[in-house]
């Protein structure tokens, strides 16, 4: 059956992304990067973001806090997001600099970064930084803001909290970087946390500290959150929804169990399969051949056409396909589905 209109969610969104695009200026061209994007995330949901890297997961999720780098734009769609109050804001139409977009991020939204190193200072203490956020969005004393500082690494799990804050990004261990970074994220009592790759940098214990932090955050704060990832074994530990992205566009959306039970899409199938977890004892694991194309090049008909292990002729080939909805709330976009 063909999606038309598309899926309305069932709760109240937080945030509610309609026919996103959004392209980059290369000389006279605009080059898609992000293509007719639709999701929704709800207050004390998980919505995971899958793909591999050049898909547009981050600069996705980039685009929610007004924060398309430049060069870029947004060419088409919305990003409504809703307040407390239940008024709502078009992100899109706010200048980018804003006073109303700033007073949204870091507060109503906020967002963990990939590499912490790269985004915590490296001449100002971990509670320096956390108290400059807290002072830019509240009306908290020096005195209260430190003591909230410390409180929010205490939450987090920093086993001595007051002597974290005294420290430096440099002289603690990368878990705990991490740590300090949610727990800088967390200070202004975020309604959605946008979590980008939060793990890659972490061995894999520690990435899995991090990620059950996370979850138990996001189920005691009620938040919304937006998790992204290239590995769909780790979004689907975490996340209620997960939306698989290529090359700028969705191609299946589906509750979590669904998608890893029943993939609707020969991409999703491919990340799926070069798990440990879905390959045999003794067999080698699966690789997806090839990359994800520059967005120059963009294949014709479906973009993931000169990949696919499940590759259909030439309508694969020609056409563009549509999303399928499969079951309710699950839909994949291939025309092996028609
Ligand atoms: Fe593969 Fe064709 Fe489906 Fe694209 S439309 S994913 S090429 S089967």
């Amino acid at each position: 059956m063909r999606l038309t209109p598309m899926e309305r969610p069932k709760m109240d969104s937080l945030i509610s992304v309609k026919d996103l695009s959004i392209g980059f200026h290369l000389r006279d061209l605009m080059l898609p990067a992000v293509e007719g994007l639709s999701f929704d995330v709800a207050a004390g949901e998980t919505l995971g973001i899958v793909g591999e890297s050049g898909s547009g997961k981050s600069l996705s999720a980039r685009a929610i806090l007004g924060l398309v780098p430049s060069g870029g734009k947004v060419t088409g769609g919305s990003i409504t997001y809703q307040r407390a109050e239940k008024s709502e804001v078009e992100i899109t139409k706010l200048p980018k600099n804003g006073k109303e977009i700033r007073s949204l991020r870091g507060a109503d939204i906020a967002m963990v970064f990939q590499e912490p190193m790269a985004s915590l200072s490296p001449v100002h203490t971990i509670g320096s930084q956390i108290i400059t956020t807290l002072r830019q969005h509240t009306c908290l004393s020096k005195k209260a803001a430190l003591d909230r500082a410390i409180e929010l690494l205490n939450q987090v799990g920093m086993s001595s909290p007051a002597e974290i804050a005294e420290q430096y990004a440099h002289q603690i261990s990368g878990g705990m970087r991490q740590r300090a970074m949610i727990a800088m994220a967390l200070s202004c009592d975020p309604r959605l946390l946008i979590c980008d790759e939060p793990t890659t940098a972490l061995d894999a214990t520690t990435e899995a500290q991090i990620v059950e932090l996370l979850a138990k955050l996001q189920g005691d704060l009620n938040m919304g959150m937006i998790f992204i990832s290239h590995n769909i074994g780790l979004v689907s530990e975490i996340a209620d929804r997960v939306m698989v992205m290529y090359l700028g566009q969705e191609v299946e959306t589906g509750p979590a169990k669904d998608v890893l039970r029943m993939p609707g899409h020969p991409y999703t199938r491919a990340l799926l399969n070069a798990l440990p977890a879905f390959t045999e004892p003794g067999q080698a694991l699966a690789t997806l051949q090839g990359a994800v194309p520059d967005p120059t090049s963009r294949p014709s008909g479906c973009a993931f056409h000169p990949r696919c292990p499940e590759f259909a002729g030439s309508q694969c080939k020609n056409k563009r396909p549509s999303l399928h909805q499969l079951a309710e709330r699950h839909r994949a976009k291939c025309h092996l589905h028609d």
